[in-house]
């Protein structure tokens, strides 16, 4: 006994343990499944993920699709539960399942507690057990009351609230996760190829603003997505729209007024020579304040915006 109470107090974990523990030693189970629903954008923290996703889904651009469902605690709704495997007859948790296996190769029958098989026990033959082995059938034993049955009470245990109950009182809970809509994609396209333009200019070292508000001679403030100041009387409005979809004839008439209410500024029309449509013609009245630039591709849209912002300054400095 004295050897005993040596060698435990020479377990140096053991021993500040109970040097600090006022209680007698108890474990105490702890299972936790520890599961966690979340998602995750890029590499951004899931608590930012879901800030985004909201703003996606607000804009409608983001749609809930149902990915599975999980059972939940009716009482708190949390989904970190322990299953117990039940005899429905008297209760036990002592419950065994038994397979009845057939060996493709040779057809014979036979028991099995788990599928982790690599032999034949018939035949002798090595078999893959993912390949080789086939289900007939599954039996659950209890070994208390020797019952067999052919599916087992299943119980709950929260781990969240602590409560117990069984799978007919389980709530069903979904499990979302979100697409985006079709037309979602050219928004987001045309979202990157402003965003890759605003640093572009942004290395210019001129004012740039994505988006920027304009004061209107009317007295109305206008926003657009993106806005260049040159010192304090040049204003720059690039619209990139027609990188990733033809140019609308509705979507210049609505800016048309914008455009007019906001003389001190040029308007920098940048377009995909496909997205062109010849018959769309800018208004004469526009004319005077709108640029048109046809480009092939987004690096020839960069070259030619940065080529024209660069003019734009030179020609103040003259
Ligand atoms: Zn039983
Ligand atoms: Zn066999
Ligand atoms: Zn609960």
């Amino acid at each position: 006994m004295s050897n005993k109470i040596i060698r435990l107090l020479k377990e140096k974990k053991l021993t500040t343990y109970i040097l600090k523990a006022n209680n007698k030693m108890k474990v105490q189970l702890h299972v936790s499944h520890k599961p966690h629903i979340s998602h995750k954008i890029g590499d951004v923290s899931t608590q930012e993920s879901r800030a985004l996703i909201d703003i996606l889904e607000r804009e409608d651009l983001f749609e809930k699709v149902v990915f599975g469902n999980t059972v939940a605690c009716p009482y708190c709704e949390s989904i970190d539960l322990v299953i117990n495997i039940r005899c429905p007859k008297c209760r036990s948790l002592e419950v065994e399942r038994e397979f009845v296996l057939e060996h493709a190769k040779c057809g014979m029958v036979f028991p099995a507690k788990n599928l982790k098989i690599f032999n034949c026990p018939r035949c002798g033959r090595d078999i893959k057990p993912d390949k080789e082995l086939r289900i007939i059938g599954s039996i659950f034993r209890c070994p208390s009351c020797g019952t067999s049955f052919e599916s087992p009470d299943i119980d709950l245990h929260c781990n969240t609230c602590d409560k117990d109950f069984s799978i007919r009182e389980a709530e069903i809970k979904k499990i979302y996760t979100y697409q985006f809509r079709e037309k979602a994609e050219e928004i987001l396209d045309l979202l990157y190829v402003y965003s890759r333009i605003y640093s572009e200019i942004e290395k210019l070292g001129v004012k740039v603003y994505l988006p920027g508000t304009i004061n209107g001679e009317s007295g109305v403030k206008h926003e657009f997505p993106l806005v260049l100041r040159a010192g304090n009387d040049k204003c720059l409005i690039i619209d990139l729209g027609g990188l990733v979809s033809s140019i609308d004839l509705d979507g210049l008439i609505r800016d048309y007024i914008k455009i007019l209410d906001t003389p001190q500024c040029r308007y920098l029309y940048v377009a995909k020579d496909e997205n062109v449509n010849p018959e769309i013609q800018i208004p004469s009245k526009l004319k005077d304040y709108i640029s048109l630039i046809i480009v092939k591709d987004i690096d020839e849209a960069i070259d030619k915006v940065k080529e024209y912002i660069n003019n734009l300054i030179g020609e103040k400095k003259r």
